[in-house]
C-alpha cells in the first residue's frame, strides 16, 4: 500500500496502547482523519514534538487495518504559542472541538480548514484581550458553513425589519419580531446592539477581528447567544466551549458566565 501526503492540523491525541497516540487530524479538504502514530511516546520518538495538538502539518499516511498510520510528518506550523498559554490554549480547545464535531457530523468542506488554519494563526499571535471576540468568530463562522448563518436583519418567522426586537429564535436560526416571538420555542434575549456586532464579525475576516475593537460586554452577549445556538444545532457536547466560557467569565466587562 503506497503512503500518500496530507496536509492537516492535529486537534487532539488520544493515548492507544503503551506508545501509540491516535491523532484527529482535520484534512486540508475539511475530512476528519484519525490516524495513528506509532511509539510517539516512547522517548526519542522520530516524531518529536511535530504532532502536538493545533500544529499544521504535512504527513505520510498509509492506510491501516483500523486507522490511517504516520509514516512521516513535517511540520509547516507549529502554533507553540497555543499550547504554552493558559487562555490561548483553552481559545485554541473551542476550535479543535468545534471543527470536530462540525467536520464529522457535515460533508467535508474545505473552507473549515482555512477557517481553522487563520483562527489558531490569530489565536496565537492577538493581544490576549481580543481571545474571547476571535472565538465568537469562529463560533458563528463556523456555524455559517455548517449551514446555520444567523439571520440577523429580518424577523425569521415573517420577514419583518425585526428593529428593536432582542429575541433570538435558536430553532428558526436567527432573530424574531416581538409580534412573532412568543410563538417561537428556544428563543433568547439578546441586545439590539450585540446582534449589529455579530453581522460585523460575520463580515470580517480573522485578521481583522484580531484588530477590531468591538465592547467587552458586545462579547460577551454575542459569546452567550453563539453559545446557546451551538450547543442547539451540535448534538454533542462541547467540553472545551463550557470551559472556555469559565474561563473568559474572568476577563473584564463578563460579569456572566
Ligand atoms: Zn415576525
Amino acid at each position: 500500500m503506497p503512503a500518500y501526503p496530507l496536509r492537516a492540523i492535529v486537534l487532539r491525541k488520544t493515548k492507544l496502547g503503551e506508545t501509540d497516540v491516535i491523532l484527529d487530524l482535520i484534512a486540508s479538504d475539511g475530512r476528519i482523519v484519525r490516524a495513528v502514530a506509532k511509539g510517539l511516546r516512547k522517548p526519542g520518538s522520530r516524531f518529536g514534538g511535530r504532532l502536538e495538538p493545533y500544529s499544521d502539518v504535512e504527513l505520510l499516511l498509509h492506510t491501516g487495518r483500523t486507522f490511517e498510520v504516520v509514516t512521516e510528518a513535517r511540520t509547516v506550523d507549529p502554533h507553540a504559542a497555543l499550547r504554552e498559554d493558559y487562555d490561548r490554549q483553552a481559545a485554541a480547545a473551542v476550535v479543535a472541538d468545534v471543527l470536530d464535531k462540525i467536520a464529522l457530523e457535515g460533508q467535508s468542506d474545505p473552507r473549515l480548514f482555512g477557517l481553522g488554519d487563520a483562527t489558531l494563526e490569530v489565536l496565537e499571535t492577538c493581544a490576549v484581550d481580543r481571545l474571547p471576540t476571535i472565538v465568537v468568530a469562529f463560533l458563528v463562522k463556523s456555524m455559517a458553513m455548517h449551514g446555520y448563518r444567523p439571520e440577523l436583519d429580518a424577523c425569521v418567522a415573517c420577514a419583518s425589519d425585526p428593529a428593536g426586537s432582542s429575541l433570538f429564535s435558536l430553532s428558526g436560526g436567527g432573530v424574531v419580531c416581538e409580534a412573532c416571538g412568543p410563538d417561537l420555542a428556544a428563543s433568547e434575549r439578546f441586545d439590539p446592539a450585540a446582534r449589529a456586532w455579530l453581522n460585523v464579525l460575520l463580515s470580517s475576516t480573522m485578521a481583522e477581528v484580531a484588530q477590531s475593537d468591538i465592547p467587552a460586554e458586545a462579547v460577551r452577549d454575542c459569546f452567550a447567544l453563539m453559545r446557546s445556538f451551538v450547543g442547539y444545532h451540535l448534538p454533542a457536547r462541547l467540553r472545551a466551549l463550557d470551559f472556555y466560557a469559565g474561563v473568559a467569565a474572568s476577563a473584564p466587562g463578563w460579569d456572566v458566565g
